[in-house]
């Protein structure tokens, strides 16, 4: 299987293709189909199986294929990730596949000024990768409107959970439309987690690798 015969976007394959990348991952090649056609996905999957990839290349697959962007101060596509560490590297990830798809990024975190994320959020953002306290208080001060989310990522649930960030995540998703697509990935399932799920997910699809 290649990444074209998954259904990607060529924009997508000629980014993979420029990356190096020759196949898709199992997690990749089990999970675009069944994110491409809409469906929730629980994903068990550890870092270093591609799963960034595997979010990532659906939503900017959407992006691509629609041309309306993000409204000033909303937000279409959510990721919400335990560390600073980790939002920064999905947020490399969503720029480097999305390379040839004009879109615009923001990524925020806690422990920084929020002056230049405050900035970034006021145009409008199609990806918005996030840790949940700091994306808190910025909802709560009224710099950022999810209402219109198409997509929410959870990402390293079972690191949400250590980090006491499952109650904060409620919070924000409990904000979220109910009609988007949602995505969760732990690489342990934990009943917390488990529960979280299924508060979260539709009738999701489960992969596991
Ligand atoms: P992740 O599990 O998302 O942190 O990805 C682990 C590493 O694998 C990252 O450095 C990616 O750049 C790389 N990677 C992801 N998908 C592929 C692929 N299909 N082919 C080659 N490398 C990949």
């Amino acid at each position: 299987t290649s990444f074209k015969d998954l259904g990607l976007a060529e924009e997508l394959t000629f980014a993979l293709d420029a990356e190096g990348y020759t196949t898709p991952t199992p997690i990749q090649e089990q999970a675009i189909p069944h994110l491409l056609a809409g469906h929730d996905m629980l994903g068990i999957a550890q870092t270093g199986t591609g799963k960034t990839a595997a979010f990532a290349l659906p939503i900017l697959h959407r992006i691509a294929s629609d041309k309306r962007r993000a409204a000033p101060r909303t937000v279409r596509n959510l990721i919400l990730t335990p560390t600073r560490e980790l939002a920064v590297q999905i947020n490399d990830g969503f720029a480097t596949y999305g390379r040839n798809i004009r879109f615009r990024r923001a990524c925020v975190f806690g422990g920084v000024g929020q002056g230049p994320q405050v900035r970034a959020l006021n145009g409008g953002v199609d990806v918005l990768v996030a840790t949940p306290g700091r994306l808190l208080d910025l909802m709560d001060q009224g710099f950022v409107n999810l209402s219109g989310i198409q997509t929410l990522v959870l990402d390293e649930a079972d690191r949400m959970l250590d980090m006491g960030f499952i109650q904060p995540v409620r919070k924000i998703a409990a904000l979220l439309p109910t009609g988007r697509q949602t995505l969760l990935f732990s690489a342990t399932m934990p009943k917390a987690v488990a529960d979280l799920a299924s508060f979260l997910l539709r009738d999701p699809v489960r992969v596991e690798v």
